[in-house]
């Protein structure tokens, strides 16, 4: 029941650290051997970097590995020399929308597909969801991994309902249906809620007398400000930042009751943090890039894939009783961090400097930056406001100065409702030059 955590696989997500530490050393030992024999692109890139699978014989040797990107992949688009199983094993291909450049492609096996959806199972039991419990399902449908998966997990595995409302619909009409229908969870990106609470109000309608238990948010990094408004707007407790990567199978972490990070499903993936920029291997509670080794995956097997998502590893024992390592909540992507006068900035703090002021507390944003350059000397804020006053504006020049001390933050108000809104992941960092 929603409200009422459990663990999925307790087995697995409690095993003792010297339990899991084997498990580890063992499954990476046979997926660097299964790499380099069954894919084209492992095979070379060990080669030239001179070394073979029986220089790994424990996650320690992680380091001598070479890294794997986005653009290794997007190079042999659809999957040349990518696939470690003959095509006839692929029962379904996901992929990402390709806004960003050439999609990339996630071929699963029918293993593949029945790991990704335990992943989500253990999330949704984290939440408590099981029978007798409905969910309204607003992820998108279609390419993108995330409701195509997670319907299953909660049907089959965990026995609940699922409304697959989808990301299409309006707000308006997601709204008559939790009205209607009075699921117990509501599973969303933040940007889309935050649309439907805006919605919700110009309707007059009272979210939090809808019964909404829980709310299930991921596909894109929020702030502890946004999670807190949606959490009070629904008046339901808020888990989420599910957490994955279509290229990489796609899900692998659980947020538990805790709600102090994401704990990794380490049976299957390896975390390591990395500095973006030395490629240096970082220690716990240490910031850097987010590197991922797939230890199961079947289909298209990955090895340190960089994420380009910025957080840190926290090994402290959790009280939850789950093992595995965790991440904190993903600060933001080195493609969306911006140096203004040498200040690193994530969409995600500007945004929530905004919600702490209580004019614009709702207000819709944008950042204009100049993507051209590596370090900027300032930025334009555009931020929604119903009274576009001096004082304001300043008010608001000031709460950046003093989050982001040394860089200049220019804030310009523009009218509400002007500009854009989000139904999948917000894109609120634009680069001037495309204007
Ligand atoms: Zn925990």
């Amino acid at each position: 029941m929603v409200g009422q955590p459990y663990m999925l696989d307790p087995m697995v997500e409690a095993m003792p650290r010297d339990q899991l530490q084997d498990l580890q050393d063992q499954r990476l030992r046979r997926a660097v051997r299964r790499c380099y024999d069954r894919v084209e692109m492992y095979r070379e890139k060990f080669d030239e970097a001179g070394i073979t699978p029986d220089d790994i014989k424990s996650t320690a040797d992680l380091p001598k590995l070479p890294l794997t990107t986005k653009d290794d992949l997007r190079a042999r688009f659809p999957l040349r020399g990518l696939l470690a199983v003959p095509r006839g094993q692929v029962i379904r291909y996901h992929m990402t929308t390709g806004t960003t450049g050439k999609p990339t492609v996630s071929p699963l096996t029918r293993d593949d597909v029945f790991r990704a959806e335990t992943a989500l199972a253990r999330c949704g039991a984290a939440i408590g969801i099981g029978s007798g419990d409905v969910v309204q399902m607003m992820f998108g449908y279609g390419l993108f991994a995330g409701s195509v998966l997670c319907q299953p997990a909660f049907e089959k595995i965990l026995g609940a309902a699922v409304i697959p409302a989808g990301a299409a619909l309006p707000s308006a009409t997601q709204l008559d249906i939790m009205h209607d229908f009075r699921p117990d969870v509501v599973a969303a990106t933040p940007s889309f809620l935050l649309h439907v609470i805006e919605v919700a109000k110009d309707k007059g309608i009272e979210l939090n007398r809808l019964g909404v238990k829980g709310v299930l948010t991921g596909a894109e990094p929020s702030s502890e400000e946004t999670r807190l408004k949606i959490a009070v707007a629904f008046g339901a407790v808020i888990y989420g930042d599910i957490y994955g990567m279509c290229e990489l199978g796609p899900h692998f972490c659980v947020e538990c009751p805790e709600h102090r990070g994401l704990h990794f499903n380490e049976e299957a993936f390896i975390p390591e943090i990395i500095d973006p920029d030395t490629g240096e291997s970082l220690g716990p509670g240490e910031k850097g890039m987010l590197v991922i080794t797939c230890l199961l995956k079947e289909a298209m097997p990955i090895l340190r894939y960089q994420t380009k998502d910025i957080t840190y590893l926290d090994d402290s024992p959790c009280v939850c009783g789950r093992t595995h390592t965790r991440i904190q909540r993903i600060m933001g992507r080195t493609d969306d961090m911006v140096k203004v006068k040498g200040v690193q900035i994530f969409p995600s703090q500007v945004e929530a400097v905004i919600r702490n002021v209580a004019e614009v507390k709702d207000s819709e944003f944008q950042m204009l930056v100049d993507r051209s350059r590596a370090a900027v000397d300032s930025m334009t804020v555009k931020v929604e406001a119903q009274e576009k006053t001096p004082e304001l504006k300043q008010k608001l020049q000031d709460e950046f100065q003093r989050a982001f001390l040394g860089a200049h933050l220019k804030v310009e108000l523009v009218d509400l409702g002007s500009l854009p809104r989000f139904s999948h992941k917000a894109q609120r960092l634009v680069d001037t030059r495309q204007l």
